[in-house]
């Protein structure tokens, strides 16, 4: 009987050992997968804010790409958190973070498991834009497009880019008021990429100095917006297509240049600086810039300094 008492209670001290161990690997689980859990997603929001807020120095500067990436990821990981040297990658279009981080466990140590080392990686890239809302009604010619160099993109009477052309584009309608009012609010329209386009035959001088005035004093920003230092989303900032020349077959079997349309062959953004002249004369100056808006977009479309930021992985 005494012998049988001992073993009952055998049994039990065992039991309330297997329940205990059951209980704080339960509890260990809820609190340190949940540590785990928590530092995994941390790290991840880090990284993917790290790699798309470096991109606002890409394709330029690749130097200042690495420090606010790297600045970005020691401000938001959590405390000990490594983070890995930023990579510059996809010719200076891309950006690579990663960081790890190991969580030391508290109750799980008790079943036996010490700590987990937890990764997070991201991948950022700017892509060319091939489709975009909001262009200017205003062409540049593919070989005219100059980054960093102050340009007139609308030329006098005197100046014609071909036929008489000089650069105003028929957007959704022709006639002077209908490109004022796309100089001054955007064409709302989406254009594409070998998408062919109508030219503006007129001059469109007096609606291009008013439409121009218009968005250079619609800048809300102090200071006003300048090459040295703009907001992508100000009036004094436009997209303005880049065109090529239509090629047409005649009945002879050559060749010749279309007078009314224009082929796009990719989207640039462009900083107006001023007007200039007067009647017939008036010109509309500022510099091409890169940066990065909203709209279609292809990794290997045509690059002329437009981008959308995605985060691939
Ligand atoms: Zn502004």
């Amino acid at each position: 009987m005494n012998e049988f008492i001992r073993n009952e209670k055998g049994s039990a001290i065992v039991l309330i050992t297997i329940l205990l161990t059951v209980l704080v690997g339960m509890a260990a689980m809820v609190t340190d997968t949940g540590a785990v859990f928590l530092t995994r997603a941390r790290l991840q929001n880090a990284v993917d804010a790290a790699a798309l807020a470096a991109l606002q120095d890409l394709p330029g500067d690749t130097a200042q790409a690495v420090a606010t990436a790297a600045n970005y990821a020691a401000t938001d990981c959590p405390p000990d958190a490594e983070i890995d040297m930023p990579q510059i990658l996809e010719s200076d279009r891309a950006v690579f973070v990663s960081a790890h981080k190991t969580v030391h466990y508290g109750l799980a140590r008790i079943i036996g498991f010490d700590s987990k080392t937890v990764a997070a990686q991201a991948l950022a890239r700017l892509e060319p834009i091939t489709g975009v809302r909001g262009a200017l009604p205003l062409g540049v010619m593919k070989d005219v497009w100059t980054p960093g160099q102050t340009v007139i993109l609308k030329g006098g009477a005197q100046e014609s880019i071909f036929y008489g052309w000089r650069g105003a584009l028929a957007l959704g309608g022709n006639g002077a008021s209908n490109y004022e009012e796309n100089l001054k609010n955007n064409y709302t329209e989406i254009l594409r990429l070998d998408d062919l386009v109508d030219v503006e035959e007129g001059n469109m001088s007096g609606p291009t100095l008013t439409g121009t005035e218009y968005r250079l004093a619609g800048c809300p920003h102090t200071p006003a917006c300048t090459l040295e230092n703009y907001n992508t989303t100000c009036p004094r900032i436009g997209i303005i297509p880049v065109v090529e020349e239509v090629l047409l077959t005649d009945k002879k079997g050559e060749q010749t240049t279309s007078k009314k349309q224009v082929r796009i062959c990719g989207f640039a953004l462009f900083l107006l600086s001023d007007t200039e002249g007067n009647g017939s004369n008036g010109q509309l100056t500022g510099q091409f810039i890169q940066g990065i808006i909203q709209g279609e977009a292809d990794p290997n479309g045509p690059d002329f300094g437009v981008y959308r930021a995605r985060l691939v992985q």
